[in-house]
């Protein structure tokens, strides 16, 4: 086997390039341009996310690059040879892996090893050593039934490895399984990667989830929708195993959010100082999480990419005045933009609208680090020798830049956002903000919960 150079640091064989790349699905008036103008490369050694909204286009560049669709022009090449038909170095790992409910965890690894004329010894042979890579030693003679979701993707993995493909496609593999068994299921994935045990030359991964891809990728194809195109490619020079608490790891993430929330002006005017600070310190609008993400889904289920702020008003009965926090806090943490009394969700505030409730709070936590007032709170509560302090103190601390009722409003609502984000905590008896201890993060080892039975996997639009 050639030297496979992990992390990307020195330039592998070209396996996959697009260029100029369009697809238009159907037809007349019910055409939808999918993918604009794609161009993109994929080397051997590079482990590459498509990262962007729903609907901008990642996944039909997963089909068109494993040759399950053509595209309606421009050029895909697989090792400089135009691709024709199914592309028979990839396979894709989709959501949820759909498997075989009568056939065994092996025998659901060794179907897919049957059409390429492998014999039978070998086909078990091969599957008993995948299994035992996925960590899925013991459960060979079990049945899908009996398995957690996070079991079952990890079947769905040893079944694309099997076959040995030179480029894996991963179509958020992780996004059907609870955060414990997706954490564990990524740093099974990484530890397979960067040490080579698995043939995989390159893996191309669809995500939308930012940390996910700073965490594990070394590049990042940041993508946008209507029609799906490419906004920028990002490098990810950072060394595995990564840590999500480390700066370059946190400024990386944030950069990526910056890009996707498409900011104009700096942060610091946009968000003002902290409390004690010089400066204006900008007040929190008072919108509770409800609200914020009431708002958020409604404007997302709109038709137009833009809608007007009356009729969003009249459509959540309410009235404009009621609802001006929420839209000010969808603005202010980069969800949204208005303009000319319309209102457009960003590509991010659109990912948030269509997240699960864990990937809601984790994009909230990394965009409400950035208010001034939250850091504050956090940076207080630190210092503080057992990590505990009371309300009273931040309020008359906040009482210096604002009305004493606005102070109280303030703790309020920060309160609300930080609980929700997790950042800290508070205690309603003692009235005490707090910080908990550290949560489970990449690397313990864990058990994989039983999870709740997994969706059946969605066919294909096609
Ligand atoms: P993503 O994976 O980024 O969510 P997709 O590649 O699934 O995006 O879809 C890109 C766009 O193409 C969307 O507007 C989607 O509605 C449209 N689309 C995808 N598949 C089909 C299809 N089979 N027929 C018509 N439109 C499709
Ligand atoms: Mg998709």
């Amino acid at each position: 086997m050639a030297v496979v150079t992990r992390n990307g640091n020195h330039a592998g064989e070209e396996l996959v390039r697009l260029s100029h790349v369009n697809k238009t699905y159907g037809r007349g008036e019910r055409a939808t341009e999918a993918l604009q103008d794609i161009n993109l490369t994929i080397k051997t050694g590079e482990f590459v996310t498509l990262l962007g909204p729903s609907g901008c286009g990642k996944s039909t560049i997963l089909r068109i690059i494993a040759g399950l669709i053509p595209a309606s022009s421009g050029e895909v090449l697989y090792r400089g040879k135009p691709l024709r038909g199914v592309n028979p170095h990839t396979t894709i790992v989709f959501q949820a892996f759909a498997l075989f409910p009568w056939l065994t965890v092996q025998e659901n690894v060794e179907v897919a090893l049957k059409p390429l004329g492998i014999p039978p010894l070998e086909r078990t042979k091969r599957a008993l050593a995948l299994l035992d890579r996925v960590g899925l030693d013991g459960f060979e003679t079990a049945y899908p039934r009996e398995l957690s979701g996070g079991m079952r993707q990890k079947v769905g993995f040893a079944r694309a490895m099997a076959v040995e493909p030179e480029l894996l496609c991963l179509d958020e593999p992780f996004s059907a399984l609870d955060v414990l068994s997706a954490e564990s299921l990524r740093n099974e994935l990484m530890e397979l990667w960067t040490s080579g045990a698995i043939p995989t030359k390159a893996i191309l991964m669809v995500s939308h989830y930012i940390e996910e891809a700073v965490f594990m990728t070394d590049r990042m194809i940041v993508m946008e929708k209507n029609p799906g195109h490419i906004i920028a490619d990002i490098p990810v020079n950072l060394p595995h195993p990564r840590h999500r608490k480390e700066r370059p790891f946190l400024q990386l993430v944030d950069q990526v959010y910056g890009l996707i929330a498409g900011k104009t002006q700096t942060e610091a005017e946009e968000l003002g100082s902290m409390p004690g600070e010089a400066g204006r310190t900008r007040p929190l609008p008072h919108a509770p999480i409800s609200a914020i993400s009431g708002l958020l889904e409604r404007v997302n289920e709109e038709v137009a990419d833009r809608i007007d702020l009356y009729r969003l008003a009249e459509s959540l009965q309410e009235s404009l005045n009621d609802l001006l926090p929420s839209i000010e806090a969808a603005e202010m943490l980069g969800f949204a933009v208005v303009e000319a009394g319309d209102m457009m969700l960003t590509p991010l505030g659109q990912a948030f609208a269509e997240a699960s409730i864990q990937a809601r709070k984790e994009i909230f936590a990394t965009r409400i680090r950035r208010v001034p007032i939250i850091r504050w709170i956090q940076n207080m509560i630190n210092a503080a020798p057992d990590h505990r302090i009371n309300w009273d103190v931040f309020q008359a601390a906040l009482s210096l830049e604002f009305p004493p009722d606005e102070a109280e409003r303030q703790m309020e609502t920060a309160v609300n956002w930080g609980r929700y984000a997790e950042l800290f905590y508070f205690d309603d008896d003692e009235d005490v903000l707090f910080l908990e201890h550290e949560p489970v993060l990449a690397g313990s080892p864990v058990a994989v919960a039983e999870g709740p039975e997994p969706e059946p996997s969605k066919p294909d639009k096609e």
